[in-house]
């Protein structure tokens, strides 16, 4: 018998006793891993450590040798999460000397921190007197052993730096990054990130592995029907593919498999592995890589769920819930979806996740980046989700919640005289006509056309839909895609964009390059004129789709007219070759780098149209990162030098006959799509949460008086950083809605 499967038998029959099984667990590692030392340290509350059983420490330090989290090697490995492998402990920079413990003469220390639902609960030790680097496989067992002394632990009432008592009770305010935006109001329903293995030792690996098997066909079964169901359901078929794919990948269940080899559960073998993907991953840098890990975290949740029995036990979700969890897979957020919340709190949660990319196309409020939520809240915690302000308040006081109230049922009351506009035409009170677009990149917000009376696609994001599936699809795939769209909108424009990776909308395992300035690096449209295959089987792809419809495309971040000639030659090359041939094909470009300002000229005389890229257009005219939040103060597109851009390059427009809309997120504001439409700027696309407000505002205002208001300010007001005040102002004491 090998040494692990002795310990933890050993351990198996210990725990059947069940009686207090600290002692006898310390004593059972320290002869298999013919260690001097073990002792077990229990996190308490206020992050101490306190050493709760040892052999071969004096016994007199039991609950008097106590450590804060950071100090010490064992303070060292609980405040890092990782394990300690030291041969001279006691020459460590981070070694602190406890006389009551006698340690005095162990020169090898190792500490793996003891970690239940990604928080450490204790940390457990051996000492040797020989200076020693422990081999991995003893490594791996005494990390194999923490895991099941996590159980004992928190049965035993350690905190792993939960709150306690009193502050339970107390309102909570955290802070975290608008994924999607929106207000809601209701109670919180947690899901806490593991279901936890109740039986961790199996008798027999065999009929482990027969459950694990059968397991993992029942959670690819809910998989595909979870699939199937996706287009009535309204749910993307592309994230469920993804994750499909993921749970078809048998590396990682192989290693389950031998997980439970060691003489564990598949439950427990399970959440092992997932545990070490975990760690493993919280190093890597790459947001692409590091989402994966919600998609990990679901995959094992769903295979516990099956191992648990056929059908999955998910907690009741009151009316109106608001979720939240420490991460979540896009998968997962499509079934919480379906049974009723009304928002979402992702503390792992990062804008590019595939997360926040359903939760936008959900129309679902959003927050992220809200750390330390999930271990303060208990379900049925009254909570208020500002996603606009990006704050979750816990247990609001009464008062708050009453505001918010109020604040909630004014934007329903505004939402619902804004659903009667959906089948009005776009226009504003003085009868300019308007078209109204919206941008887009999955499947499911197709549906979006129909729920907003949208007049077509003004942008067409087709990364985004690579994004959410994790790697570029191929032509059929993307083909397909394509084929929906136009078959979706019937006719209504729709502007495909090509390709815009790179920046921060990377890929896993793209060979992107480190760079300094990854907005202004090689990206986008750059990326795809140096590597043309990528971009000529998109191009076919879309030529595919349109199956001799008209199709429209253009190209992102393009900085010269010899760029934009470059890619519309690759188009027109693809073209030749499509059949069928599109009915029409127009060629156009984004404007979003400065530099296309100064060939203009040249550029409306080869376009078909041209679509200004607000958001990017403006980061590079300011020299100011539209990602950061610090700097959103320090550029506005109601300022001098933005409103005379867009002046000129509508002039130019006109003079050229080429026609002009704009994409970027200005669009999405009442009060700039006033201001553009002014400017003569009357195509505008946003997304589709802004659509009907966007439309109220401008069917709100007299254009020809808003107009001669602009000009007003232009004139008197040239030299402020921005207009926004006082045309703000002008627009509350009319009561337009912006
Ligand atoms: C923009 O830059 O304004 C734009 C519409 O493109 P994206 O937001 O996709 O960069
Ligand atoms: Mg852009």
């Amino acid at each position: 018998m090998s040494s692990a499967r002795r310990l933890l038998a050993g351990l198996r029959e210990t725990m059947a006793r069940g009686t207090a099984p600290l002692g006898e667990l310390v004593r059972l590692v320290a002869s298999e891993l013919v260690a001097e030392v073990c002792s077990v340290y229990a996190m308490r509350p206020g992050d101490i450590l306190e050493l709760v059983a040892t052999v071969g420490l004096r016994p007199g330090a039991v609950g008097r040798t106590r450590l804060r989290v950071g100090e010490g090697i064992i303070g060292l490995a609980a405040a890092t999460g990782e394990p300690l492998n030291l041969p001279d402990a006691q020459n460590h920079p981070a070694f602190a000397y406890r006389p009551e413990t006698g340690e005095e003469p162990y020169a090898s220390l190792l500490a793996i921190p003891v970690r239940r639902a990604g928080r450490t609960v204790g940390v457990l030790s051996v000492q040797n007197r020989a200076p020693r680097l422990y081999a991995e496989d003893e490594v791996e067992l005494l990390a194999t052993v923490a895991m099941l002394l996590a159980e004992v632990l928190v049965a035993a009432g350690a905190t792993g730096g939960a709150e306690e008592g009193v502050s339970a009770t107390l309102p909570r305010q955290f802070e975290g990054a608008g994924l999607a935006p929106g207000l809601a109001i209701g109670p919180v329903v947690l899901r806490r990130v593991t279901p936890h293995a109740r039986r961790l030792l199996a008798e027999d690996a065999d009929t482990e592995r027969g459950r694990l098997r059968r397991a993992a066909e029942t959670m690819r079964e809910g998989l595909d029907a979870l699939i199937e169901r996706a287009p009535e359901g309204g749910a993307s078929r592309d994230v469920l593919d993804a994750t499909r794919l993921l749970a078809a990948d048998v590396g990682w269940l192989h290693r389950v498999s031998e997980a439970i080899g060691s003489g564990l559960t598949a439950e427990a073998a399970v959440q092992r592995v997932a545990g070490e993907l975990r760690e493993r991953m919280r190093h890597i840098a790459d947001p692409y890589l590091r989402e994966r890990l919600a998609d990990i975290e679901d995959l094992a949740n769903r295979l516990l769920e099956a191992l648990d029995g056929d059908t999955v036990v998910l907690p009741d979700v009151p009316p109106g819930a608001i979720l939240l969890a420490r991460r979540l897979g896009p998968a997962q957020l499509l079934d919480w979806h379906g049974r009723g919340i009304v928002g979402v709190v992702i503390e792992e949660g990062g804008p590019n996740g595939h997360a926040a990319i359903l939760a936008r196309a959900l129309g679902l409020p959003a927050l992220g980046a809200a750390r330390g939520a999930v271990d303060v809240a208990e379900t049925g915690d009254e909570a208020v989700l500002d996603a606009d302000e990006g704050l979750l308040i816990l247990r609001p006081e009464a008062e708050l919640c009453q505001a918010y109230r109020r604040a909630l049922e004014a934007r329903e009351a505004r939402a619902a005289g804004w659903a009667a506009l959906r089948d009005q035409p776009a226009r504003t009170a003085d009868g300019v006509p308007l078209q109204l677009m919206l941008n887009v990149g999955l499947r499911m917000e197709l549906d979006q056309i129909a729920a907003t009376g949208a007049d077509g696609i003004g942008l067409f994001r087709t990364e985004i839909a690579m994004l959410a599936r994790g790697s570029v699809a191929d032509i059929a795939e993307q083909a397909s895609l394509y084929a929906d769209v136009l078959d979706r909108l019937d006719g209504r424009p729709v502007l495909f964009r090509t390709l815009d990776l790179g920046g921060d909308k990377l890929l896993p395992g793209a060979p992107l390059p480190e760079e300094e300035n990854p907005a202004m690096g090689w990206r986008s449209l750059r990326v795809g004129l140096d590597r043309p295959k990528l971009l000529r089987r998109q191009m076919r792809a879309l030529l595919l789709g349109a199956r001799g419809r008209p199709l429209s495309v253009m190209f992102p971040m393009v900085a010269t007219v010899a760029e934009f000639r470059a890619a519309r030659a690759l188009l027109l090359a693809e073209a030749a070759q499509a059949d069928p041939a599109p009915a029409q094909l127009q060629i156009g470009t984004m404007l979003e780098v400065p530099s296309l300002l100064w060939q203009l000229e040249a550029l409306l005389a080869d376009t078909d149209f041209v679509s200004i890229g607000s958001s990017d257009l403006m980061q590079f005219v300011f020299a100011a990162d539209r990602g950061n939040a610090a700097l959103a103060q320090r550029y506005d597109l109601l300022s001098a030098p933005m409103l005379d851009l867009l002046e000129q390059v509508r002039f130019a427009a006109v003079a050229a006959a080429v026609p002009l809309s704009l994409c970027g997120a200005a669009a999405a504001h009442g009060l700039d799509a006033l201001v553009l439409a002014a400017l003569g700027i009357t195509s505008l696309s946003m997304p589709a949460t802004a659509f009907l407000p966007v439309k109220a505002a401008l069917a709100a205002v007299d254009l020809g008086g808003f107009r001669a208001v602009l000009r007003a300010l232009r004139q008197t007001g040239a030299a402020e950083p921005s207009l926004r005040e006082p045309l703000l102002a002008w627009c509350r004491e009319r009561d337009v809605p912006v």
